[in-house]
């Protein structure tokens, strides 16, 4: 079981957890509780870093960050305690959770041991989300939205039968219920799918945790903590028959507003100029996302426009500003006001026009796109972050996905 930071957000909410967490139990489940820190925590914790330095080490940052969720293992603990469970926290060096590298760390492994014998002896483990340990003893962490990792990898260590996600809304929907209300819950999604949602920017579940379940075959339901409701499973392929719903050609819509936008204005159009772009970008570690080019009907200048995480934009600039004369580019343009949305369905691979019909409604709501990208089950558009939830309610409709209405 796994709670988000809006269900761990006081004792009041602790305490309503460890009920759940009881309820489970009493119906004779061994379980495992990894929580998240209280929900705005770790955006203050990231805060100090920032505010202690403009540049500040990867390792102390995790030390800073990593705290929270130290502080809700073990209030949740105490709570289960009180309730007369025989529960106790186990720090991410205790169990260890295995990691390498600082801020976005990866899970090397995972010791099984300590945690199977707390299920023999009837007990409760509750495990901070979102830390690790590397093999020298730092504490590391795994990225925003990292507790769905641990959570997964707990499971898949333990061959758990499911890994249950409870968060503040009731399942995986065809888009983000809070910007259109018409969205509908999905009774499940396969791990193929479910990857492509998160890592176009639905963040109801952390992109390596599905990939991490789609490889150990780890069954996971995303459910609500504060309603008593069925959830989303997110399944393999083979499975997604025993769920009595109607595949739709198209999933779901995201969007991400964490991409920035730089455009290089009179590239030279010739063999290498691109690469000369982007392998420095590759070197830093920099992920560009979407790629523009234009090319010239005459002359020998062309635009390259391509879109970067917003966090990296400042760092892209400076490697490009001290590579100008090299790669030979006239003005360097960036703008952070765009938004990538994105549609999502396996059905995209056997139906053409799902990208037109896409660029249609766009062009009827008189919204520009700036990029495109398209992949084999997803087609992304970048545009003015200003229309995002018009796009984005526009296209639900536009794919009929909206609900009927309920009243
Ligand atoms: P937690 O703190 O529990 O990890 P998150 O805030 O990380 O919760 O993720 C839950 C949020 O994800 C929801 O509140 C919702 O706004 C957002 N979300 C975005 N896309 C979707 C989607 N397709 N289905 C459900 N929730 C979504
Ligand atoms: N607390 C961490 C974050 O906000 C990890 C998580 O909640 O999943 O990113
Ligand atoms: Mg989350």
């Amino acid at each position: 079981m796994k709670f988000g930071g809006t269900s761990m957000a006081g004792i009041e909410r602790i305490r309503h957890v460890a009920g759940l967490v009881k309820r489970e139990v009493e119906a004779g489940n061994q379980a495992a509780v990894v929580v998240s820190a209280m929900a705005g925590e770790t955006d203050r914790l990231v805060q100090f870093c920032r505010e202690a330095s403009s540049v500040y080490d990867p390792r102390e940052y995790d030390v800073v960050v990593a705290s929270g969720e130290q502080v809700t293992s073990g209030l949740l603990a105490i709570t289960l305690q009180g309730m007369g469970l025989n529960a106790r926290s186990y720090m991410g060096w205790q169990l260890p959770i295995m990691t390498s590298g600082h801020a976005a760390a990866l899970i090397e492994g995972i010791d099984a041991q300590v945690l199977e014998r707390v299920f023999d002896e009837g007990g409760i483990a509750v495990i901070p989300g979102f830390q690790g340990v590397t093999p020298a003893g730092d504490v590391t962490t795994l990225g925003r939205g990292g507790s769905d990792t641990s959570a997964v990898a707990l499971a898949a260590a333990v061959k758990a039968d499911c890994c249950d996600i409870y968060t503040d809304v009731d399942g995986v929907y065809t888009t983000d219920p809070r910007i259109v209300p018409r969205a509908r819950k999905l009774p499940a999604v396969t791990y193929e799918e479910m990857l492509e949602l998160a890592s176009v920017g639905a963040k109801v579940l952390q992109t390596r945790s599905v990939g991490l379940a789609m490889r150990e075959k780890v069954p996971v339901r995303v459910l609500s903590s504060f309603e008593d409701r069925p959830g989303t499973w997110v399944v393999g392929d083979d499975r997604i028959g025993e769920f009595d719903m109607e595949r739709q050609l198209i999933t779901g819509i995201a969007y991400d507003k964490n991409e920035a936008r730089l455009t290089l204005t009179g590239v030279p159009h010739r063999a290498g100029s691109v690469a000369a772009v982007f392998a420095p970008l590759a070197e830093a570690g920099i992920n560009v996302d979407m790629i523009v080019q234009s090319v010239p009907r005459e002359g020998q200048e062309s635009d390259l426009t391509f879109t970067v995480p917003t966090a990296s934009l400042a760092h892209s600039k400076a490697i490009l500003a001290e590579r100008r004369e090299a790669i030979g580019f006239d003005e360097l343009l960036t703008d952070t006001n765009v938004v990538k949305v994105s549609a999502v369905g396996v059905g995209m691979r056997s139906n053409a026009g799902i990208a037109a019909q896409m660029f249609e409604a766009l062009a009827g709501r008189g919204i520009n796109i700036l990029a495109i990208s398209t992949s084999e089950i997803k087609v992304s558009v970048l545009i003015p972050e200003e229309y995002t939830e018009l796009a984005v309610r526009v296209l639900h409709t536009s794919y009929g996905l909206d609900a009927e209405e309920t009243g």
